[in-house]
């Protein structure tokens, strides 16, 4: 195993937090170390048309925005480099990162910005044909679902705007909920109850995507929940929106989390870990956007930077006491 030089500042993750994070830190000249992770530029790789981005009056494309963040922190100093991390040990100072169960990295500091990623069913055969017909991203693939029909798995916010976006593309669009209401807010509601081409299959769940042998989404089984029924339903597209799931394996036991698995931050973007801070969607379940994401990312920076002013002056106290 190598171990390098203690860092001032580690970032895990390369979205808008981290890479704001990583933008106000280099500035600060806290040479920050970024690791990208598993999915670099975070979750905006994986959109076309961000059109609520502030600053883009004629809206960017997700991966085009997230060069530019990358490219901005770059340019003060930031390193960013690929590689997942296999694990965080945050039980003594400096704190360890392990990236690719070989490379240890040190810092006085770590910003955690390791986002969220979309829930899956967790039926063999969705992800037999993930990418085939099955997706968690309509802005992305709804584009290759033209003229067909599918569906979209969900009953929150997520799964109504997926729906009224398919709409675009699909012939038609039926949103499957294992339940008899939706969770989503009363306005998407209404737009999803007044789209004729929305369609609600209640209180039934996706027991099976059909098409393995094919190699491609031919259609799904259904199981109606109340009455037990099952019933094969033919289409091209499946689309699953059934919620987010905040990325902390690597910090389960080590620091405190919500009840619903988020990293519990206070004071800002604090943790219950002194030097340790945490931005964007692994600690924000409400509002999730690129926006606040960035917004957090830059939050975490600052009171990094405070933190480890701090520290030195502190330091540098003990040091001239104890000369004294
Ligand atoms: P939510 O947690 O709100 O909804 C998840 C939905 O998926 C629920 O209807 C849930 O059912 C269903 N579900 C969960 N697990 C399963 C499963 N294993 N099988 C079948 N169904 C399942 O997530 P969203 O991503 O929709 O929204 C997250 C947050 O983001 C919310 O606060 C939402 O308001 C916000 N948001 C806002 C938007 C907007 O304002 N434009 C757009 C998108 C999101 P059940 O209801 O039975 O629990």
């Amino acid at each position: 195993m190598e171990q390098k030089k203690t860092e001032n500042v580690i970032i895990i993750g390369s979205g808008p937090a981290g890479a704001t994070a990583a933008l106000y830190t280099a500035r600060a000249e806290l040479s920050p170390l970024v690791i990208e992770g598993a999915q670099p530029g975070g979750q905006l790789t994986i959109t076309t048309d961000v059109e609520n981005y502030p600053g883009f009056v004629e809206g960017v494309q997700g991966p085009e925005l997230m060069t530019i963040f990358k490219a901005q922190a770059e340019r003060f100093g930031a390193r960013f480099i690929l590689g997942q991390i296999s694990a965080v040990d945050l039980s003594e100072r400096p704190f360890k990162v392990t990236v690719d169960e070989e490379d240890v990295h040190l810092a006085k500091v770590i910003i955690i910005a390791t986002g969220a990623s979309a829930k899956m069913l967790g039926i063999p055969s969705e992800s037999a044909l993930m990418g085939r017909g099955v997706s968690a991203c309509a802005t992305c693939d709804g584009f290759f679902f033209k003229d067909q029909e599918v569906i979209v798995v969900g009953g929150g916010d997520t799964a109504v705007e997926e729906a009224l976006f398919l709409t675009r593309f699909a012939t038609s669009v039926s949103i499957v909920h294992r339940r008899d209401q939706l969770r989503a807010s009363r306005i998407m509601q209404d737009r999803a109850l007044s789209n004729p081409k929305v369609r609600f299959i209640w209180n039934t769940v996706v027991e099976e995507v059909l098409g393995v042998e094919e190699g491609h989404v031919t259609g799904v089984r259904l199981r109606n929940v109340k009455t037990g029924q099952m019933s094969k339903m033919p289409l091209g597209g499946v689309f699953i929106a059934i919620g987010h799931k905040p990325n902390t394996e690597l910090f389960a036991g080590q620091l405190q989390m919500t009840e619903n698995g988020y990293i519990l931050t206070h004071d800002g973007t604090r943790t219950s870990i002194p030097g340790v801070f945490a931005c964007g969607d692994v600690q924000d379940w409400v509002y999730r956007q690129a926006v606040t994401a960035a917004g957090s990312g830059c939050m975490a920076a600052i009171d990094a930077e405070r933190f480890l002013a701090e520290a030195e002056s502190r330091h540098a106290e003990a040091a001239r006491t104890g000369r004294a």
